[in-house]
């Protein structure tokens, strides 16, 4: 073999120093300045001609191909290709003993021939390729008979499904134009009805629009009537409501009358019942006037006190000629009493006790005006007699439990009061002028200190209850303690209004008798709390 050298360190090839080495581009090197050029430059570039190659160089192969080739050759650089000029020759071909470019590949297959980097490219490729092909080919022949075989079921198919179609299109087709028959028929029967139906509902909306047209006439005709009518009623209104007022008017004062009849009808009654009661007295052999005369020997001087020591006040007497002038005290026993019992005694200092009206005493409450213990008295006077037991609740000054003890002159009186201030108040009062009656052998005084509402069990029956505040109802306990034969007197009535002086007069047998008379305004029947809050 002819020996090359290296165009750099000028060695032979095949001297211990260096294998050749082709680099891409065609120029050979040995392998010992290649490494030396790798490692100087960090990459490969041939020192010839410039062009890179991107090999590592121990990665290169140095095959003694390369090195027949270039000896035959004579150290031409491999590139490019023989055929295509501007393509780099990467093959080489043994047979032929050329290097050629990837595009020349083609024409070598018939024979084994090498890459640049010595692998080695067999013709079996293209055995296998003429193989895989015929294979492929066999497929698709096998696939197209298949194909074809497919294609004919399908038409075959497709055939019998038309002539099935036709015949079932051949079969149904009178069985359609029966359904279709039925149902135009089946419309038609429906169509009927629904039409006259139809047509009745367009006449009767005729008939509605009609009676609706006729309506709005007759609401307007009666507007006009309407406007007609108020015009001539308007007045006329008025005046029958001017009448009704004025009737109304006449009715309410009728009504007052009537009840001032009313009114005085009752206490005509009231009356009458006095009468009646006096007149029983007389049947039961006491004549009036021996009652009289019993009277004039009560108020004798056994009764009251000895002449000389009566000093009625002038100014009392005048006070009760007065009351009797206005037909307020109607009998000698009751202006004898009264005027024989000073009424200053039995009020504070700074007021007027001449006046004919309530006054103060205190604790909420008043002694009541002269007018009114005027009446009580003369109500009460036929149970007022010798030897009656007397109740006075709501006793107050004690005025009138004073005049009620005067006027039995013997006999049992007690008076109540639920404020124990008034009734010590009540026992000063009457030991002023009046201390004999607390004396009295014959007459048991005693003021107590209780709820009247209970009344006085201890010391009942009673002939006299006298209730002298205002009570919606009479308490059961006095109407009880009341003794047979008795009377009980009382404003019965709301306890903040108006109230009617009630007698209750209870028989022999106990059955009790009510009236009621004159409208008073009595301080109420209460507690001691309510009366006097604190
Ligand atoms: N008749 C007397 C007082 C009448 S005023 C006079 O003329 O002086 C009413 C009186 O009834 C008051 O004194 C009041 O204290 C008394 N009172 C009110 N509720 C009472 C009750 N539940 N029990 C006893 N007295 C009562």
């Amino acid at each position: 073999m002819e020996s090359f050298q290296c165009p750099i360190c000028f060695h032979d090839f095949n001297s211990s120093e260096g294998s050749p080495l082709v680099l891409h581009c065609g120029h050979t090197f040995c392998l010992k300045c290649i490494s030396a050029m790798e490692r100087r430059m960090g990459a490969l570039n041939c020192p010839h001609c410039r062009s890179k190659d991107y090999r590592e160089v121990s990665l290169m192969k140095k095959n003694i191909l390369v090195l027949q080739h270039l000896s035959e050759s004579k150290n031409e650089p491999l590139a490019p290709c023989a055929e295509h000029q501007n393509l780099e020759a990467t093959f080489f071909c043994l047979d032929e003993n050329v290097p050629f470019c990837s595009r020349c590949a083609t024409k070598h297959k018939k024979h084994d021939f090498y890459d640049i980097d010595d692998t080695v490219i067999t013709q079996g490729t293209d055995k296998q390729l003429e193989e895989a092909k015929k294979k492929a080919e066999d497929l698709l022949s096998t696939a197209r008979s298949e194909r074809d075989w497919s294609v004919n079921i399908f038409n075959k198919v497709e055939e019998k499904k038309a002539k099935a179609i036709e015949e079932i299109d051949r079969k149904f087709e009178p069985l359609l134009q029966a359904i279709d028959k039925k149902k135009k028929e089946f419309v038609m029967s429906l169509n009927r009805p629904v039409n006259a139906l139809v047509k009745r509902i367009q006449e009767n909306v005729e008939y509605c629009d009609d009676i609706v047209k006729k309506r709005q006439k007759t609401i307007s005709d009666i507007d006009g009537i309407m406007r007609q009518i108020s015009k001539i009623a308007g007045p006329a209104r008025l005046q029958a409501v001017q009448s009704i007022n004025k009737l109304s008017f006449e009715q309410d004062k009728l009504a007052d009358k009537l009840k001032t009849l009313e009114q005085e009808a009752e206490n005509l009654n009231f009356n009458m019942d006095i009468s009646l009661d006096s007149a029983l007295r007389s049947v039961e052999g006491l004549t009036s006037q021996e009652i009289a005369i019993e009277n004039e020997l009560k108020w004798s001087p056994e009764v009251l006190p000895a002449a000389e020591e009566v000093h009625s006040n002038p100014l009392q007497v005048q006070l009760v000629e007065t009351l009797a002038i206005e037909g307020l005290i109607s009998t000698q026993s009751v202006r004898t009493v009264m005027e024989s019992t000073d009424r200053k005694d039995f009020i504070p200092d700074e007021s007027s006790p001449y006046e004919d009206r309530p006054q103060r005493i205190g604790f909420n409450t008043t002694i009541s005006a002269p007018h009114m213990h005027a009446m009580t008295l003369s109500i009460l006077e036929p149970w007022l007699v010798p030897g009656a037991r007397v109740l006075d609740i709501g006793c107050g000054s004690g005025y009138l439990t004073v005049c009620m003890a005067k006027m039995i002159g013997r006999g049992k009186v007690y008076g109540v009061d639920h404020i124990e201030e008034l009734i010590n108040q009540a026992i000063d009062n009457i030991r002023k002028s009046n201390l004999y009656l607390l004396q009295k052998n014959d007459l048991e005084m005693r003021m107590v200190h209780r709820d009247g509402r209970i009344g006085l069990l201890e010391y009942a029956p009673f002939d006299v209850i006298h209730i002298g505040a205002a009570t919606p109802e009479i308490p059961q306990p006095l109407l009880e303690q009341l003794a047979p034969g008795g009377v009980l007197m009382a404003p019965v009535g709301p306890i903040s209004g108006f109230q009617h002086i009630t007698i209750v007069k209870k028989d022999e047998n106990g059955n009790l008798q009510t009236h009621s008379s004159q409208t008073v305004n009595y301080a109420p029947l209460t507690d001691r709390d309510r009366q006097c809050p604190s």
